[in-house]
C-alpha cells in the first residue's frame, strides 16, 4: 500500500507492506537520499536486537554508508543530552548537509532523530521507518520534539520526512501489550472520521491483535489517511486538529496520576475515549456510541475501566493543570455519533467528575 501525505507544498510517500524493508534501498535512492554522503540510522537496543542487522546489510548492500546509534529504549531516550550525544556522533561521522538521518523505531525514536535531523545544520533529510503500532500516528504530521524535565515535547519543531516505510513483518516482534496500545490511536482515528473504518476495527479487532498483516496494513493505511487528513484541513480550518485529542485530556490525567508506566498512553486513552463518548451520551449523542466505543478497545485488548486505586480528586487536579480549563467548565473533543466529534468547550466540571466516577 501507499499513502502520499500532502501538507502545504511539501509531499512525502507512506509505504506499507510486509517485507518492505529489502526495499529500503531503492525506496531510498528513488527520494533523492545521498549514496555519496553517510547516513545516521537511530534505533533503540530493543530493536537493534530484531531489525537492525537486516536494514544495515540492505543499506550497505545498496551502496549507502551508514553509521549506527543506538539509545536505551523508553522515553527517557527523548532528552537533550541524548539529542546532543547523537549529534557528536553526526559530527564524528562526517553528516554533511546532503546526509539523511534515518530513524528505526517507535515514536521515541522517531521524535529524537526527527529533532536531530530538524536541527542538525538547520536541517537535514529525515526517514521514518516505524516498527510500533502507534508510530503510525508519528509518522503523519512532522512533529519532532524531545522533552524537557519540566514538560512533555516541549522542545521540537516541524520537520516532514522524505518517506515512511512500515515493514508490516517488524511488527510481529511487538509484545502484546504495545500491539494494544497502538491500536488505540488506530481506533481514536475511526472515532473521530470515520464510522465505517469503526465498524471494521469491530469485525477484526481479533485480526489485528494476532498482528495479521493484511488487517494491520489496512488499519494502519487508514490511521494514517485520517491523521493525514485531519492535519491538512487543519492548515486551513484553524483548530481542528484538536480532534486528534479524543481521549486524551482524560488520558493525560491518568497517566500522570498512575505514575508513569503503570499505564501505557494507549491505555490511558482508550479509557479517556470511554469516558468521552459517556459525557457525549449524557450531552445527547446517541447511546451507543458508549456501547460500540467500550466494545471495540476492549476487543483489542485494551482496558476500558479505571484502576480502582486511582483518586478521582488526583484525576480532576491533573486535568486542571490542563490550559484549556476555564471556571467550571473544560474543553473536550465530545464524540456526537459514531465516526463523529465536537470539540465542545463548556463541558461542566461536574460532569467530567462524574463520569470519572463511573468508570470506575
Ligand atoms: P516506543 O518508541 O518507546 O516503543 C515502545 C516499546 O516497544 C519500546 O520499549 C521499544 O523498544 C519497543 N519496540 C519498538 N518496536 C519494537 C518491535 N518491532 N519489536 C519489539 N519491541 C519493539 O514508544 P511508542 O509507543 O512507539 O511511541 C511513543 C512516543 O511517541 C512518545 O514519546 C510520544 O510522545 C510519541 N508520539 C509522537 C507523535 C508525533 O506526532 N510526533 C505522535 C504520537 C506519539
Ligand atoms: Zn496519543
Amino acid at each position: 500500500r501507499e499513502l502520499i501525505v500532502e501538507l502545504g507544498e511539501r509531499s512525502y510517500p507512506i509505504y506499507i507492506g510486509e517485507g518492505i524493508l529489502h526495499e529500503a534501498g531503492e525506496l531510498l535512492a528513488a527520494r533523492g537520499i545521498s549514496k555519496k554522503s553517510p547516513m545516521l540510522i537511530v534505533t533503540d537496543e530493543s530493536i537493534a536486537k530484531l531489525h537492525l542487522p537486516l536494514l544495515e546489510k540492505v543499506l550497505q548492500e545498496a551502496g549507502f554508508t551508514a553509521v549506527t546509534a543506538i539509545v536505551p529504549p523508553g522515553e527517557s531516550s527523548k532528552s537533550l543530552k541524548v539529542f546532543e550525544e547523537l549529534v557528536t556522533k553526526a559530527l564524528q561521522a562526517g553528516l554533511d548537509r546532503k546526509s539523511a538521518i534515518v530513524a528505526l523505531g517507535g515514536g521515541v525514536v522517531g521524535d529524537l532523530a526527527g529533532y536531530v535531523a530538524a536541527s542538525y545544520m538547520r536541517g537535514i533529510k529525515f526517514v521514518q521507518i516505524p516498527t510500533t503500532i502507534l508510530a503510525h500516528d508519528s509518522s503523519v504530521g512532522g512533529k519532532v520534539a524531545v522533552n524537557h524535565p519540566l514538560a512533555k515535547n516541549i522542545i521540537g519543531a516541524f520537520h516532514q520526512p522524505e518517506l515512511v516505510l512500515y515493514d508490516l513483518s517488524t511488527l510481529q516482534t511487538l509484545p502484546p501489550r504495545e500491539v494494544a496500545a497502538g491500536l488505540a490511536e488506530v481506533v481514536k482515528h475511526g472515532l473521530i472520521w470515520d464510522e465505517a473504518f469503526v465498524a471494521w476495527c469491530d469485525e477484526n479487532a481479533e485480526r489485528l491483535v494476532q498482528l495479521d498483516s493484511d488487517a494491520l496494513g489496512y488499519a494502519l493505511y487508514k490511521g494514517c489517511s485520517v491523521k493525514a487528513a485531519v492535519v491538512s484541513k487543519d492548515e486551513r480550518e484553524n483548530d481542528l486538529r484538536a480532534i486528534l485529542n479524543l481521549g486524551h485530556t482524560i488520558g493525560h490525567a491518568l497517566e500522570a496520576v498512575a505514575g508513569y508506566g503503570e499505564l501505557l498512553h494507549g491505555e490511558a486513552i482508550s479509557i479517556g475515549m470511554v469516558g468521552s463518548a459517556r459525557i457525549g451520551v449524557r450531552l445527547g449523542a446517541p447511546e451507543e456510541i458508549y456501547a460500540v466505543t467500550k466494545r471495540v478497545l476492549s476487543r483489542v485488548g485494551l482496558p476500558v475501566r479505571l484502576p480502582e486505586h486511582l483518586d478521582t480528586d488526583a484525576i480532576m487536579e491533573a486535568m486542571m493543570h490542563d490550559k484549556k480549563f476555564q471556571e467550571g467548565t473544560m474543553t473536550f473533543i465530545v464524540p456526537t455519533s459514531i465516526g463523529q466529534v465536537e470539540i465542545n468547550s463548556s463541558v461542566s466540571k461536574a460532569l467530567v467528575r462524574e463520569i470519572v466516577e463511573e468508570l470506575k
